[in-house]
């Protein structure tokens, strides 16, 4: 049996497991979904959203990118976003980056890998944006640092976003949180920035700030120095 023959032999078996276990999930399932949770996380192999949050399918909707960013031209995320708040009604958004994230990596140095080098631009613009509070750390802990910084600034990007503040108008109860989940030990971690409400998103962002200190002054000014990071 090759490889590929090998994954349809596992889908037949899980397909049967799966009747034998629930009767009738498979044709539940093809009527209609309605996830209350929607996942937006890293493309990364290693972090599938049902499998770490337990969940069956039908019950977390789904979006992955390099390095789980969301920007508010991609009409991908926006309109997979949109379509989770209107129609499917999801109480929970959560952003999940992960330690290990090659995409924060390669911001974090300014390697260069090739097209993804234009979308982790986001990821550095992260970087620059919160330099004092990065810099002073060493290598291995800025880019744990910057996953985490990363989510909260993604969870901000989701909660701006011109769905979350309509869905918030309309009294649409729906909030967005901000998780980092770790390779090493297949565990979730609250970066506590939920939102509930659009009053919630600055105080809740500068709140998440306040935790990562900034490190002495006289750091080196960077061709960025005036953006600053509040
Ligand atoms: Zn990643």
């Amino acid at each position: 049996m090759n490889e590929i023959d090998a994954l349809f032999e596992h889908n037949r078996r899980w397909a049967e497991a799966t009747k034998q276990r629930e009767p009738g999930f498979f044709t539940r399932l093809a009527q209609q979904q309605s996830p209350r949770y929607m996942w937006i996380g890293c493309a990364d192999s290693r972090v599938p959203a049902n499998q770490i949050t337990g969940l069956d399918p039908g019950e977390v909707f789904v979006h992955r990118n390099v390095a789980n960013v969301v920007v508010h031209s991609d009409l991908n995320a926006l309109s997979t976003i949109q379509f989770a708040v209107e129609h499917l009604k999801v109480e929970h958004i959560m952003v999940v980056g992960h330690y290990g994230c090659a995409g924060v990596r390669a911001a974090m140095r300014g390697a260069r890998i090739g097209l993804a080098d234009n979308w982790l631009r986001h990821v550095q613009d992260v970087r620059l944006r919160h330099r004092k509070r990065l810099d002073h750390l060493d290598p291995a802990q800025q880019e744990d640092i910057l996953c985490e910084m990363n989510v909260i600034e993604q969870v901000g990007n989701v909660a701006l976003s011109t769905v979350m503040q309509d869905a918030w108008a309309r009294g649409q109860k729906v909030s967005v949180h901000g998780w980092v989940y770790g390779l090493a030990d297949g565990l979730l971690k609250d970066l506590q920035v939920t939102m509930s409400r659009p009053d919630e998103v600055v105080p809740v962002f500068a709140a998440a700030l306040k935790r990562y200190p900034r490190g002495p002054d006289g750091a080196a000014h960077t061709v960025a120095g005036e953006l600053g990071d509040e």
